[in-house]
């Protein structure tokens, strides 16, 4: 049984992160998405409204589980029997910053091996941060998050929780 596991903010989940946990899952028995418990200051989605929109939208996938973690992700690993690290590149420019990740991961767990997967181009523009953005500027979000995301983004709106 071999799991893999992605972390992530997921705030929200987008068309990128279900791309790249889908093709995961078509190699691994098991995909763990972990919504990383830190200290951001303005979330959109609480960690449990996260994880329930997550389990939402992955609802159809058995081999896919949803859950959370603290502290160190080279931890993480051992807590949910992963045997690697999964992260999306979408560009160059996320390049940098996860292979620092990965190596420093691997200093701290020298069995934590991270595998990267590139999303389909049509998502590789998207980022939890722009959509949050657009939503806060009052702009359409849905060609880029699953529709529950969409719906739940225009519910904060309505309500002024944005
Ligand atoms: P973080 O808080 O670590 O930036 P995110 O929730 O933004 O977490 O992203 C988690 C992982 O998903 C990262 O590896 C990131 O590069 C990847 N990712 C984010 N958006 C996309 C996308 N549109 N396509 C592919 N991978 C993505």
């Amino acid at each position: 049984m071999r799991t893999i596991l992605y972390p992530g903010s997921f705030d929200p989940v987008t068309n990128g992160h279900l791309d790249v946990t889908i093709r995961a899952s078509h190699i691994f028995d098991r995909v763990v998405v972990a919504v990383a418990v830190n200290s951001e200051k303005k979330p959109m989605f609480s960690i449990p409204e996260r994880m329930e929109l997550l389990r939402k939208v992955l609802k159809n996938y058995p081999n896919i589980e949803v859950a959370s973690f603290h502290g160190l992700l080279a931890n993480a690993l051992k807590e949910f029997d992963a045997c690697a690290v999964l992260r999306g590149l979408r560009a160059v420019s996320d390049f940098e910053y996860e292979f620092q990740m990965a190596l420093m991961n691997r200093q701290l767990n020298e069995e934590c091996e991270t595998l990267f997967v590139m999303p389909s181009p049509d998502y590789s523009f998207v980022s939890s941060r722009l959509i949050k953005e657009i939503a806060l500027n009052g702009g359409d979000v849905s060609a880029f998050v699953p529709p529950d995301i969409a719906r739940a983004i225009r519910k904060k709106a309505e309500e002024g929780n944005l």
